[in-house]
């Protein structure tokens, strides 16, 4: 199989150069890629069923005999129609098709065809207009569907896959070994594939199915275990298990029941034998930077150092801010590293670092720079995780010995989703607010209320609170620039008293940082941006948020957006501004204004809108996946993660029996830039 990956596609009789082309736009550029290029549907000829019974409005499929050549009828607009009747033994049925001559060279009176198409109730009888039609055969087919480009049909795919199938020959490697494929009971790889693409049965199609499938998650977890495997490594930062009282009492406020849990757990990891890896999943606002304060804490107090990791700037600002603060009370050394730091002091940042005075260094991803080392890292943290690629984690532990990893999500991810991206890591769950938090309010409007909504901000504005505009999502071939400074312009017309700042992502580092911080000094009163103040950012005095465009975000994303709000003690409002018409994206937007629990929200948006909001545009490092489906296929994915799991404990996995698997791993990971996999 692996072989005809290298196998280019125009080898096969009847793909020239042209089409191979296209082929490779359809991001099939050889024949292993043509035979796992699977269909997007099926069209189902196997169930026919008699004229009498056919239902109007459904597309159904008979078997019926031509009773006439079709007959020509010109109608207005040049258009011509050829027209017969079919039959079978329950009764008749007439036939329409447009403007197509060899129609009357296709059907032939007296002869009998399988016809596929929608039925509709005529004024005689019942008609199908353009049916799809082949010749009556033994074995009533399933016809793949596979996804088209302009030029290359899903009839012409097919015939391709059909060649390719004959290459594959019986002889074929399959990565799953007979003893595996017998435990889970699977089936062949060439039985998978036939069926996949030309499936006897809608049975063989689901058996072949699932193989696939189950390979697809294998392959995938085998990569992301091995990458975090650290389950045989001994704990060499061993912290005490007591919790530290002492950092209790640094706090201005007390911990929550959930967050002391969480550092309980936690600490029982790091004071094990192996290290921790773990992962924090907190709604917004639930106070994870106290919980990974107190983890710096315990573990520097043991002599080690920390390292914490933020996506943006803006936030490894803000976590520096509080845990200095925090933390220098009593003795540790906290430093801040971003891409906007001066040489001069990066390289002393670094000096440091490695003679073990600095104690915890809190950054962004300029923390895995080949200059940045420790001297005894024993505790890395990584905010926001999801938009870490899976190699930048590593990275960063890799600048330690083992280093216990703690992982912290701040959208609440769907268990199924969490079981993917993060399956190896313990979980710790905070499910309550810290006390006296407002619930927000949430409410829906047209674009014809806003000028209300905006007076409704003023309000706010006048009693001393701030607040959030978020802009108007761009259009294709717009740019973000003006998209923002086009609307900021209509806020200022409309605000005309109020100091207002602009927050986009085509800023410069140091320029986003500059205005977040005016904006949490109290020296703005409004902010416009875009969703990069969707990320952590904590100013307790703003408590009115309005939304453009809401229907475009995912509820996730709204609920992570509207998380910037209701902060403080003040009570808060968000705005939601829709146009939309369609009932379920008013559904969806329904579910933001009525819930405020985070988890129920991911769930919900898992359902409607599928993984990708947690998967698709955020860049989380991981291969994309051909077949196998995050939701309907988590039963199979559990079963898979088993048997990784087993694989990888018995190191069954290095056995030759496996090394076409060890092969697929590779492929898999050789197109994802972010993961190396030996
Ligand atoms: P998130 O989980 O969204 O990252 P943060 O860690 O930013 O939340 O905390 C949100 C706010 O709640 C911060 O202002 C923080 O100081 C405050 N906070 C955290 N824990 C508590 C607590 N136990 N009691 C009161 N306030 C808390
Ligand atoms: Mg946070």
């Amino acid at each position: 199989m692996s072989s005809l990956f290298g196998k280019p596609i125009d080898t096969l009789k009847g793909v020239g150069k042209k089409r191979a082309e296209l082929f490779a736009k359809l991001g099939v550029p050889t024949v292993g890629d043509l035979l796992r290029f699977y269909p997007r549907t099926y069209e189902d000829w196997s169930q026919t069923i008699d004229i009498e019974e056919t239902v109007a409005n459904e597309v159904n499929v008979i078997k019926a005999e031509v009773l006439a050549t079709p007959s020509e009828q010109r109608i207005r607009g040049g258009m011509i129609l050829y027209k017969t009747t079919v039959a079978d033994e329950s009764g008749e049925m007439q036939l329409t098709f447009f403007n197509n001559p060899y129609i009357k060279s296709l059907l032939y009176a007296g002869k009998t065809y399988l016809f596929r198409g929608k039925v509709s109730s005529g004024f005689i009888k019942k008609e199908m207009t353009s049916p799809d039609f082949l010749p009556e055969s033994r074995n009533l087919p399933i016809l793949p569907v596979y996804p088209q480009t302009q030029g290359l049909s899903s009839r012409m795919i097919s015939d391709a896959v059909k060649q390719a199938l004959l290459l594959l020959g019986e002889t074929v490697k399959d990565p799953l070994p007979a003893e595996l494929r017998q435990q889970y009971e699977l089936c062949h790889l060439s039985f998978a594939l036939e069926n996949i693409h030309f499936p006897k049965s809608e049975q063989e199609l689901a058996t072949a199915k699932t193989r696939l499938v189950f390979e697809e998650f294998l392959v995938l977890q085998l990569g992301l275990m091995k990458i975090k495997s650290r389950r045989k490594e001994n704990n060499v930062h061993l912290v005490s298990s007591q919790f530290p009282d002492e950092f209790a009492e640094l706090l201005p406020f007390e911990l929550t029941g959930a967050q002391k849990r969480a550092i309980q757990e936690s600490i029982d990891d790091m004071a094990g034998k192996t290290p921790m890896n773990r992962l924090i999943q907190g709604d917004v606002g639930s106070g994870k930077t106290a919980v990974a304060a107190a983890l710096c804490f315990a573990v520097i107090k043991s002599g080690k150092q920390a390292a914490f990791m933020a996506p943006t700037e803006i936030l490894a600002n803000q976590h520096f801010n509080s845990l200095q603060v925090l933390l220098e009370k009593c003795g540790i050394k906290v430093e801040l590293l971003t891409g906007s730091v001066t040489p001069k002091n990066k390289k002393r940042i670094a000096e440091e670092l490695i003679a073990g005075e600095i104690d915890l260094l809190i950054g962004t991803h300029a923390l895995i720079s080949e200059t940045v080392a420790f001297k005894n890292l024993g505790l890395v943290i990584t905010d926001e995780q999801h938009r870490f690629g899976v190699g930048q984690r590593s990275a960063l532990a890799q600048k330690g010995e083992h280093p216990h990893l703690l992982v912290m999500s701040a959208t609440p991810i769907p268990r199924t989703l969490a079981l993917m991206i993060y399956g190896d890591l313990d979980i710790s769950i905070l499910n309550e607010l810290p006390p006296g938090r407002q619930k927000i309010e949430t409410f829906l409007i047209d674009s014809g209320k806003r000028r209300r909504a905006f007076g409704y901000v003023q309000k706010h504005l006048e009693e001393g609170r701030q607040g959030y505009l978020i802009c108007p999502l761009i259009e294709e071939g717009e740019s973000e620039l003006t998209s923002v400074t086009a609307y900021a312009k209509i806020v200022a017309a409309f605000f005309p008293k109020n100091t207002i700042g602009i927050l986009h992502g085509k800023m410069k580092a140091k320029e986003k940082e500059q205005v977040m911080q005016n904006f949490a000094k109290g020296e703005l009163d409004l902010l416009v941006a875009t969703t990069v103040v969707e990320v952590g950012v904590d100013v307790p005095n703003a408590v009115i948020m309005l939304i453009e465009n809401a229907e475009r975000y995912g509820l996730s994303q709204l609920h992570q957006l509207r998380g910037r709000i209701g902060r403080g003690k003040h009570k808060s409002t968000c705005i939601l501004v829709s146009d939309s018409q369609q009932e379920d994206t008013i559904e969806r937007l329904k579910i933001i204004c009525s819930s405020s629990d985070g988890f129920k929200i991911a769930d919900a948006d898992l359902k409607l809108r599928g993984p990708g909001d947690f998967f698709g545009k955020r860049q989380h490092g991981l291969p994309q996946l051909k077949i196998a489906d995050m939701m309907s296929d988590i039963e199979i994915l559990k079963k898979s993660q088993e048997c990784a799991r087993q694989l990888l404990e018995s190191e069954e996995i290095q056995e030759e029996p496996y090394r076409f698997l060890r092969a697929e791993i590779r492929l898999l990971f050789s197109k994802s830039q972010d993961l190396t996999f030996n």
